[in-house]
């Protein structure tokens, strides 16, 4: 489990941030959910207005642990691939 890097944890230390927006700072989820009920996590983050922000972060971060954005790390990596091949593609033609 990787709480610390947690949005709930991150808008603790930072107000007025798009993590203040976050879903699961504002109904007070059980950041355990995030790590260990993927499906429960995703139904929150589906209706999360900073979902593209949160995704975009933990791509950026590269979170090994936990739902972000509404995506598993294998749903991440995925695409993260999809988007370096996509890249790489279009510099080829
Ligand atoms: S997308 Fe999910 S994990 Fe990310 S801030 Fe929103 S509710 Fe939290």
């Amino acid at each position: 489990m990787h709480q610390q890097s947690q949005p709930h944890s991150i808008a603790k230390s930072s107000p007025r941030t798009w993590q203040d927006l976050a879903r699961c700072v504002t109904t007070h989820v059980n950041p355990d959910t995030f790590f260990e009920l993927a499906p429960e996590a995703k139904k929150i983050c589906a209706r999360c207005p900073v979902k593209t922000n949160c995704l975009d972060t933990a791509l950026e971060h590269s979170e090994v642990f936990g739902v972000w954005g509404g995506m598993t790390v294998a749903e991440r990596n995925r695409l993260k691939l999809e988007r370096r091949l996509k890249f790489t593609n279009a510099g080829a033609s």
